[in-house]
């Protein structure tokens, strides 16, 4: 079996997971593991970087310093065919495949990573805030040779259950079912956030109603005009541009204030 020309497959090792649940964080481990030999080309997309581009960074600060940011998955292969590492990590995955081409793309560069004998290593977020999968994070979870699953625990009301779901918040609601796949967590105004949750926790409406239309606009209104929490002031007076919209759009008087302030988007 073993000619000269064989060149055994690369390992595929993987962290697949939630945010929240030390993807990164397993990985720089692994990348900073002194056992590890033939070298390290560590590569994280632009949109994640949550500091310099030389640095993979977790929530938690850890960080791979020497770390290289790229933006498709061209350059992707470029950073792997210039250099000489045998050690092959691709810090969440799933942002190196926003379309069906680079989809198509990383999974025959994957491949081809494992034919050359190199070893890879990977993170990937397991699912969208819409909790479909991501289907290259599937694609590598059913070709690793080892894999672990990151799941962190549900934080609302000390549920405790396993959290998988990516719940997407914007001002600290769940956004609805129409919202953009892609949207990095980096938006300088903390506009949008994510936050981990279990199943019983995890909320995607299917759309915003008229009335919560209307209270969305005035969130974002007083969210502009640095009211506390996107809604009430420093005194906790909520914004009168806010009551005002509710009040025309025919929420009922008395109701509107308890209503804005449960902070329900239904
Ligand atoms: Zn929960």
């Amino acid at each position: 079996m073993n000619s000269p020309e064989h060149v055994p497959l690369g390992d595929v090792i993987g962290r697949a997971g939630n945010m929240g649940g030390g993807k990164t964080n397993a990985l720089v481990a692994l990348a900073t593991n002194p056992a590890l030999r033939g070298g390290v080309l560590f590569l994280q997309h632009i949109d994640t970087c949550r500091s310099a581009p030389d640095r993979a960074e977790s929530r938690t600060k850890a960080r791979y310093e020497g770390a290289i940011a790229v933006d498709s998955v061209n350059t992707l292969r470029q950073e792997i065919e210039r250099s000489a590492a045998r050690n092959i990590f691709i810090d969440e995955v799933q942002f190196f495949c926003q379309d069906e081409a680079s989809l198509k793309a990383l999974c025959e560069l994957v491949l081809q990573i494992r034919a050359s004998g190199r070893n890879m290593f990977w993170s990937g977020l397991q699912m969208d805030f819409r909790g479909q999968p991501f289907e290259i994070t599937a694609f590598m979870m059913s070709i690793s040779t080892h894999l672990e699953l990151l799941v962190p625990t549900c934080p609302i009301e000390d549920c405790g259950r396993p959290a998988p779901y990516p719940q997407r918040l914007e001002y600290g609601h769940p956004v609805p079912r129409s919202h953009p796949r892609y949207l990095p967590d980096t938006d300088a105004t903390g506009r949008y956030t994510y936050g981990a949750r279990c199943s019983r926790h995890f909320c995607l409406p299917e759309a915003w109603n008229e009335h919560s239309v209307a209270i969305h606009k005035a969130l974002e209104l007083s969210h502009k005009d640095g009211f506390k929490q996107g809604f009430a002031d420093g005194q906790n007076n909520l914004h009168p541009e806010l009551l005002e919209d509710a009040r025309r759009k025919g929420c009922e008087e008395g109701k509107i204030e308890a209503h804005i302030r449960s902070h329900q988007i239904d």
